[in-house]
């Protein structure tokens, strides 16, 4: 696997129709507020796996719940970072929990790995970037933050 430069607007495009059908049947609401042209420089299958997981992990609080649902992905540049915050509805974590969420082998679920936030952040980190989690009463959010590449000419 080689790094390159890839859109992550297609890329996330990529993966909402991909759990489309998912998001259907749970009557999930996707919005998504991406502004054009976002690139950023890596292994591609690598960040998709890091929103795959992001989103799994949002769809598996919608199952859990059943008040209208719904999972917000926000993409934009800041300076020389693009950011990629996806939200979902759904109760607060913890504080005492969110301190650990990206630790190995921390799971809530019966049959959870706890795998999927380590791995995730091992991948941001290793692409030069940051995978933060804040969450209120109303949403949790994961910002994954990458460095933007030059572009040139
Ligand atoms: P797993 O999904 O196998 O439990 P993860 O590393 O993906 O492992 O997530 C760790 C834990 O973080 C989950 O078990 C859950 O408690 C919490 N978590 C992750 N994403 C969310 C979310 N969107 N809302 C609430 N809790 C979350
Ligand atoms: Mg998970």
């Amino acid at each position: 696997q080689e790094e390159v430069i890839f859109s992550l607007n297609e890329l996330v495009e990529q993966v909402a129709s991909f759990v489309y059908p998912r998001l259907l049947e749970l009557k999930v609401s996707l919005q998504q507020e991406l502004e054009d042209d976002l690139y950023v420089k890596g292994i591609q299958e690598e960040v998709r796996q890091v929103i795959i997981n992001i989103i799994f992990n949002a769809i598996e609080v919608m199952v859990a719940t059943d008040t209208e649902s719904v999972i917000h992905i926000k993409g934009y540049r800041k300076g020389d970072s693009i950011y990629l915050e996806a939200s979902n509805t759904g109760p607060k974590i913890p504080d005492s929990l969110i301190k650990d969420i990206f630790e190995p082998f921390v799971t809530t679920k019966k049959t959870g790995t706890g795998l999927g936030l380590y791995v995730s952040r091992q991948i941001i980190e290793k692409h030069q970037g940051q995978l933060l989690c804040s969450s209120t009463e109303e949403w949790t959010t994961f910002t994954i933050i990458l460095p933007a590449p030059e572009l040139k000419e």
